[in-house]
């Protein structure tokens, strides 16, 4: 008997094919960029596609080698997105730099990454100035965002310093007749750095080809849902995790674009909302926080688009936010993940078999996590091994797959971050119902752990975030001379509310075990935010390391 083979095509997974197909099928889809001056302007993607191989070119003729190097420092908007593909296409790997870090951690993430050329808005040249003795690009090509000339100069060898192009005249000179590099499917197209809450920040490099199954998984009816009638506005910074996988989904199926630009404040884009409404948008639950509030404080002045969905996550999102939105007809998706799993790995949905269940138990559900997404392997691991999907066993969140990373970039191996079987441990904590609901109880170093036994600080911030004079939460351990660690609860009330601290307490009784509810309660004016805009919860700690219990 002969074996038997697939008889299918190996054609590498590639980003160029998501490319060629938009500039093919949907030249007519928009996308909007919303200019530092607020004004919007529009692109087709015809003009994406001839823009993008025109950057390429571009790089190519400037001397861009396969495998090198382009960060970029920019904000949301069309010439970013020209970035995600045209960088890969010239053979190249986009490092998106978060402009939110210090110019310190900035400019040794481009050291650590080894980035050759640098493409940064105009507008952010005063923080580029800030880093730029830490590394020494090769060539910066500066993008016009704001409409100013740009001031180029010839590279000199001898006197250390770049060559300084300006992005628009660099295109309108490329040579013509590019076409995009051929490649392997394991061929890295895009590295990121973890924010570094834990040590320095670490390097992931994604893949076309892992690059492509997620794009292909994250858009799935029951994820994203996304498709060519949609209009995205991704409020996710393209410098955090991709912007969560969502441009390169938006150019495969060829779905309409709205960039915010640098305006991020809840006015703003609520205005461009209004503008320009999506059916579709991204951002983490602090944004989406702000903009309910900005809602409820002028009740009237801005309506969002009836049916828009929202996808939320990068941090847990509160049931209390989840029925806001609802309220105004725009549904929350939940999904978890981390820039280490490119980053979508859970996402809420609606399971059909539960579909009798009462209104109150999908709104419990939605505040969950979601569902593991096809292609990756979840498990929860307690201090005995696995542990079963019951919905009460807690352990770490560990998961593999093939958009998952393996290791970091020129980082040696560390335990604490791989198990020994080869799953990246999240150091997520959590539990998974008999549905397959997961549910993060906390990050492992956020855990309060009182007379032996954990509190969950996630739990507890939902809670509080769901009394009606709460605008924010957060929740810290603090060392307890008895106890080990008792939660302190941080709250930020709303403008003009003041409550005592028992109105707290009493609220959260009922909820939570008597032990579990926070004996201190701090009012304070904000809550920190990291530079991915989440709370802040070492910051926090930091600012309440000389707390101390009353004697
Ligand atoms: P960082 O938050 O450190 O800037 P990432 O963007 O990679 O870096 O964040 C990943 C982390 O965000 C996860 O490990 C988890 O702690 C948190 N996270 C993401 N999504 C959720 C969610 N839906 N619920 C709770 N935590 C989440």
């Amino acid at each position: 008997m002969h074996a038997v083979r697939s008889t299918m095509m190996s054609v590498p997974l590639s980003l160029n094919h998501l490319l060629d197909r938009a500039g093919r099928l949907f030249p007519q889809a928009r996308i909007v960029s919303r200019l530092p001056d607020k004004s919007l302007r529009r692109h087709s993607y015809a003009d994406f596609h001839r823009r993008t191989l025109a950057l390429a070119s571009a790089l190519k003729a400037a001397g861009l080698r396969k495998g090198d190097r382009v960060a970029t420092l920019c904000w949301n908007h069309h010439a970013h997105l020209e970035c995600y593909f045209g960088i890969p296409a010239a053979g190249g790997v986009m490092h998106t730099l978060n402009l939110r870090l210090s110019a310190d951690e900035i400019g040794w993430i481009a050291q650590h990454a080894e980035d050759r050329f640098l493409i940064v808005d105009d507008v952010l040249l005063p923080l580029y100035e800030q880093f730029r003795r830490h590394h020494a690009f090769e060539r910066v090509i500066v993008f016009p965002f704001s409409g100013a000339a740009v001031a180029t100069r010839a590279g000199d060898p001898h006197d250390g310093e770049p060559a300084i192009d300006d992005y628009e005249q660099l295109l309108a000179r490329a040579p013509a007749g590019f076409e995009p590099l051929a490649h392997d499917e394991d061929d890295p197209v895009a590295m990121c750095y973890t924010s570094g809450t834990t040590g320095r920040p670490k390097g992931v490099v994604y893949s076309h080809r892992s690059t492509v199954l997620h794009t292909l998984m994250a858009s799935l009816p029951d994820h994203w849902g996304l498709s060519a009638r949609d209009t995205v506005l991704p409020v996710t910074p393209m410098f955090h995790a991709n912007s969560w996988g969502i441009p390169y989904g938006a150019v495969m199926l060829g779905a309409n674009l709205v960039f915010p630009g640098p305006h991020l404040h809840a006015h703003d884009l609520l205005d461009l909302i209004a503008l320009e409404p999506p059916t579709l948008s991204l951002g983490v639950p602090t944004i989406w926080l702000t903009l309910i509030q900005a809602m409820q404080a002028e009740p009237g002045r801005w309506k969002l688009p009836a049916g828009m969905r929202s996808l939320v996550g990068g941090a847990a999102v509160p049931e209390s936010l989840i029925r806001a939105f609802d309220a105004h007809g725009v549904t929350i998706q939940q999904g978890w993940g981390m820039t280490e799993t490119s980053p979508v790995a859970t996402v809420f949905y609606r399971k059909p078999e539960l579909e009798p269940a009462s209104e109150d138990t999908w709104f419990r559900l939605k505040a969950t996590a979601g569902i593991v997404v096809p292609l990756v392997d979840l498990r929860i691991v307690g201090e005995d091994g696995p542990c079963p999907w019951d919905g009460t066993s807690v352990g770490e969140i560990q998961v593999r797959g093939p958009f998952i990373t393996g290791q970091y970039h020129q980082t040696p191996p560390e335990p604490e971050k791989f198990s020994d079987d080869g799953w990246l441990r999240t150091g997520d904590v959590g539990t998974v119902d008999t549905h397959g609901y997961l549910r993060i109880t906390d990050r492992s170093k956020d855990l309060i752990k009182s007379g032996g036994e954990w509190i969950s600080s996630v739990d507890l911030e939902n809670a509080i975030m769901g009394h009606p004079s709460v605008a924010e939460a957060a929740v810290i351990a603090i060392a307890h001379p008895k106890w080990g660690e008792r939660p302190l609860a941080c709250v930020v009330l709303r403008p003009g509310q003041r409550v005592e601290p028992q109105v707290i307490r009493d609220h959260l009784a009922g909820r939570f075990a008597s032990w579990q509810i926070p004996d201190a309660i701090e009012f304070i004016d904000a809550v920190p935010r990291t530079s991915t805009g989440k709370f802040w919860k070492a910051k926090l700690r930091q600012d309440f390391a000389g707390w101390r219990w009353p004697d």
